[in-house]
């Protein structure tokens, strides 16, 4: 056997900040390991898209920059590169800075890492023996010999899943913002001040939108719909609950069983301490909280209240929501949009429909985690061969049950709640790493099994 056909011990598939984290995590755990990157199908200057491979200094973090470090064990890290290599940039603890940055430090950080590295999209995963095979199909090969190496172990870092493309869409209906924003020529966008922008969605990229067409020039009308017809809530500074708050509040949690207990303990607390320092609160107890809700509650907090959740946990920046607040030709209107049968873009709200007379749509609903295993993707795939077991919500897959195969990020919602945000994607990378090691270790008769 040659070395390039040697089977490597780890493979990482996902080239977005969980795989860049459990590159990390394992350089850091297992010096020894070979160490196989599948970076994915993005070649766009090898850039980490949609969220941090943007040029656009307008595109900001939501998490302030001193917890967006890559290291579960050291959070400031981002903060501590950006005051060493940039001092220039001036970054304080609490300021939200551009994800371009952030970007650029993913780069950073993997500078001189030992792995081999692939682009293109894997098409398939399959066991053989001991060994996992990664068919990386057409765009595999990038001049590395084998198109289907092996690896005895597999980390799934494969980000959130696509939402749903529009049934019947016209020709000025955008479905990937971000591929559109990154086509754009370099200066100006392609419309006139008296066009009306559309904008579906009031999230990150609705946001990234509209700052992102003010930014290049646009003047004209913009408006937003969403469901709720809100923006997220801004960040501000919150004192932590006092420890006696803190525990009658977990207190009230730990009786609450449904969906409806829930809310209700935090609106009570929310309409007497300050609700940020409530969200706050929560944060690391969230999954075990979400994870101890029966299936039809856990559906019943979805379908009701986590557009309101997201909208309070993830805040924006206070400059970016004041940008928003001052921008006298955008507004924010609650409705659902849909295409009907002859193309027509038509916006439904509690006094009926209407027609949307829009130069430019872009669609900005988010990911689709409520059809996260329907369509063609790798995950769907992996549920339909068998790999991976779906979670009953169909939102995600369950942890695997072959030892060695884990998966990182987004793929788990459903089994976890928060799992898509950097400070969760850290935390994972080193489980995943301890997990590989530990079963390693029993194999191998160290630890016994
Ligand atoms: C606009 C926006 C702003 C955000 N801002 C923040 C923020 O400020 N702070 C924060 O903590 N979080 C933020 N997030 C959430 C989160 O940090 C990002 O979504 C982050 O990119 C998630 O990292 P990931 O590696 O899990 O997924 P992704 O970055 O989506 O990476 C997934 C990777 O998997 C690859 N892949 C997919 N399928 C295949 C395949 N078949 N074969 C090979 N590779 C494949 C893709 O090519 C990609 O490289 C933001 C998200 C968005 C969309």
């Amino acid at each position: 056997m040659t070395a390039i056909d040697a089977p490597y011990d780890l493979a990482v598939i996902g080239g977005g900040p969980a795989g860049v984290a459990t590159v990390l995590a394992a350089r850091a755990l297992q010096p020894q390991w070979r160490l196989l990157w599948c970076r994915g199908p993005e070649t766009v200057g090898r850039a980490f898209l949609p969220a941090y491979g943007g040029s656009s200094l307008v595109h900001r973090l939501n998490v302030p920059v001193e917890r967006m470090g890559l290291d579960a064990e050291a959070p400031v890290d981002f903060f501590d590169w950006l005051r060493r290599e940039h001092p220039g940039r001036e970054v304080v603890p609490g300021q939200f800075v551009s994800r371009r940055w952030f970007g650029e430090y993913l780069e950073a950080r993997l500078a001189g890492v030992d792995a081999s590295s692939r682009f293109g999209a894997v098409d398939a995963l399959r066991k053989d023996g001991d060994l996992w095979r990664i068919d990386l199909g057409q765009d595999g090969f990038d001049g590395h010999g084998a198109s289907a190496p092996r690896a005895r172990r597999v980390a799934l870092c494969l980000g959130m899943p696509a939402g749903l493309p529009m049934p019947n869409a016209p020709r000025h209906w955008v479905s990937d913002s971000w591929a559109w924003w990154r086509a754009l020529p370099a200066q100006g966008v392609p419309l006139r001040d008296n066009h009306t922008v559309l904008v579906v969605g009031s999230g990150l990229t609705a946001v990234d939108m509209v700052l992102g067409l003010r930014e290049r020039g646009f003047r004209g009308p913009i408006r937003a719909v969403s469901p709720g017809g809100r923006w997220s809530q801004a960040h501000a500074p919150a004192a932590p609950l006092t420890p006696d708050v803190r525990e009658a509040l977990d207190e009230a949690l730990d009786e609450a069983s449904t969906a409806r207990d829930l809310l209700g303990v935090l609106r009570h607390f929310a309409s007497r301490h300050p609700w940020r320092a409530v969200i706050d609160a929560l944060r690391a107890d969230t999954n075990a909280r979400w994870a101890a809700l029966a299936p039809d509650e856990q559906r019943r907090v979805l379908r009701h209240a986590f557009g309101a959740w997201n909208r309070h946990r993830h805040r924006m920046a206070p400059d970016v929501r004041a940008a928003l607040e001052a921008d006298a030709a955008l507004s924010l209107e609650p409705g659902r949009i849909r295409v009907d049968a002859d193309g027509r873009i038509v916006k439904r709200d509690r006094f009926g429909e209407t027609v949307l007379d829009v130069a430019l749509a872009l669609d900005c609903r988010g990911p689709g985690f409520r059809a996260a295993l329907a369509g063609d993707s790798l995950l769907a795939r992996l549920v339909r061969d068998g790999v991976l077991e779906a979670h009953p919500l169909g939102t995600g897959v369950r942890s695997p049950a072959d030892p060695s195969l884990a998966v990182v990020g987004a793929a788990r919602f459903g089994e976890r709640f928060e799992t898509s945000a950097v400070p969760e994607l850290r935390q994972q990378a080193v489980e995943a790493l301890r997990f590989f090691g530990s079963v390693t270790r029993a194999i191998c008769g160290v630890i016994p099994a």
